[in-house]
């Protein structure tokens, strides 16, 4: 045995293993009945984090992820996170968090799974064609709330992980979880948590994966942006009490005409935002974004017909997706006290109140957006000369988050999923809101990764959600070669930061 083979011995010793990933993927592949059948378990709990009355379901849910979290024998702990107090001034626990860790091993990068276990509101009646808490196989798609969103994710990550233990493969990495219930509502108490843990749970985590997001088409995909939300309640109040048309209609101003009047000036047919100075801070739309948008699958005519619409705001695929990607908008969402049960009823409704939103993106400040559009709303309605009486408040503030696509971390995913489904993936940016990772990126400064496996029609938070077996079983290979790939970048990190120390 010459010297140059004793090395190469060595350095493959170092990595712990050659790769066993057909064996991993075997094994995936063996236990994919099983797979759906954990995740027909957990889509069952109605862990609906928006409705009180369904707490003790959510918390029972915390406590099965405890329990499969446990039973891989994985470092768990579960945290407190205080209380919620409600519009009505009662106060309610928050269901804890749950952790775990697989693997202390000190000469190993250790990354962090975030994932969460609410799910948002479903009722059968809301149009689903099934029975949205008993998971149901129609054509390869599994149909349940939170089959995409976030449970297959957050169960990949866990079978990723049980079968490098249940073939003895030793983990490239160090994994912990950390695992929520309140994500649907804005991540309740988690800020506070993440801040406590900063030298505790987080000291050793390298980097943080959240895998709660979807593919742009049918190739796989890296997130590396999300929009933050600035969400508003206005209300107007004007009399005592509802009030009956014909009997009390035209004697006062109504709360309702206000309430309509001042929504109609947040955004123009267009697509413009009205609001004074929003716009102002939103960071210049590069060349290069312009390029990478360019490379995204994306076809408008297909996307016009997924959403059932036969027009759209921007008619080129690049604007359309700056325009669900990096800049901001206004959505109105609801108006509460208005009569919007079925019939006629005549009724003038005393206290209404809108909930909108706007989609935060680099670098809008939502200090500045709140003082911004509550000083509009009231200039508008002080012209109105209403003796009604507005209230505007911001109840959700959640900043965006970008990442560098080119980034060590984006590499391996890049890798990956050429591994698993040999393309290269899609680099897209999301429109929703993911809050935990700008949390995680300013508390914790770690290096973050977005690594989607729902498909692009998943329709998170919307009637008949699904994730595909495809989906979910190629996923869950994903996450076992992403966790190999991570090695490769940690390697470039070092490397990369040896080169920044010696000035090269
Ligand atoms: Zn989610």
């Amino acid at each position: 045995m010459n010297s140059v083979c004793v090395v190469v011995l060595v350095m493959l010793g170092a990595s712990g293993h050659s790769f066993r990933f057909k064996d991993l993927t075997d094994y995936v592949d063996k236990h994919q009945d099983h797979y759906v059948q954990a995740l027909r378990d957990w889509v069952s709990i109605e862990s609906d984090s928006s409705d009180v009355s369904k707490r003790a379901e959510l918390q029972r849910m915390m406590g099965v992820v405890e329990e499969k979290l446990r039973g891989m024998k994985g470092k768990v702990d579960v945290m407190d996170i205080g209380t919620q107090t409600l519009a009505d001034g009662s106060v309610v626990p928050l269901p804890k968090v749950v952790t775990a860790a697989f693997g202390d091993d000190e000469n190993k990068h250790t990354v962090c799974v975030y994932g969460h276990m609410d799910v948002q509101p479903a009722r059968r009646e809301d149009g689903w064609a099934t029975d949205p808490y008993n998971l149901t196989e129609i054509n390869g798609n599994l149909y349940g709330r939170g089959a995409s969103d976030n449970k297959a994710p957050v169960l990949a990550w866990i079978h990723a992980v049980e079968a490098y233990k249940a073939l003895n493969v030793e983990l490239p990495v160090n994994v912990k979880f950390l695992i929520e219930g309140m994500e649907e509502t804005g991540s309740d108490g988690l800020n506070a948590l993440v801040e406590a843990q900063r030298e505790e749970f987080f000291s050793d985590v390298g980097s943080i994966i959240i895998s709660d997001c979807s593919w742009q088409s049918s190739r796989p995909a890296l997130t590396y942006g999300t929009r933050g939300n600035c969400y508003f309640s206005a209300q107007v109040e004007g009399p005592r009490q509802d009030l009956h048309s014909g009997v009390d209609g035209g004697a006062v101003i109504e709360p309702m005409s206000d309430l309509i009047a001042i929504l109609n000036t947040l955004i123009s047919a267009s697509g413009q935002i009205l609001i004074p100075g929003v716009t102002d801070a939103v960071a210049n739309f590069t060349e290069e974004e312009r390029k990478i948008y360019e490379e995204v699958d994306f076809d408008l005519d297909t996307y016009k017909s997924t959403i059932g619409v036969d027009g759209l705001m921007y008619n080129n695929k690049v604007d359309l997706l700056a325009h669900l990607w990096r800049f901001p908008t206004v959505s109105i969402h609801g108006i509460e006290g208005a009569f919007s049960g079925p019939g006629t009823k005549t009724v003038i409704p005393a206290k209404v109140t809108a909930k909108f939103s706007i989609r935060q993106v680099p670098d809008m400040e939502p200090a500045v957006v709140e003082k911004q559009v509550t000083d509009h709303l009231h200039a508008v309605f002080q012209q109105r000369k209403s003796p009604n009486k507005l209230k505007v408040k911001m109840i959700i503030r959640a900043k965006p988050w970008l990442a560098d696509p080119k980034h060590a971390l984006y590499e391996a995913g890049k890798r990956a999923v050429k591994r698993v489904f040999s393309v290269e993936p899609e680099l897209i940016r999301e429109g929703g809101t993911i809050p935990i990772a700008r949390t995680f990126q300013d508390v914790t400064k770690k290096d973050i990764i977005m690594l989607p496996i729902g498909g692009f029609d998943d329709g998170l938070h919307s009637q008949n959600e699904k994730i595909s077996r495809y989906n979910y079983i190629e996923g869950t290979k994903l996450f076992i070669a992403y966790l190999h790939e991570h090695i490769g970048s940690q390697a470039n990190n070092i490397r990369s930061s040896s080169r920044a120390l010696t000035g090269s």
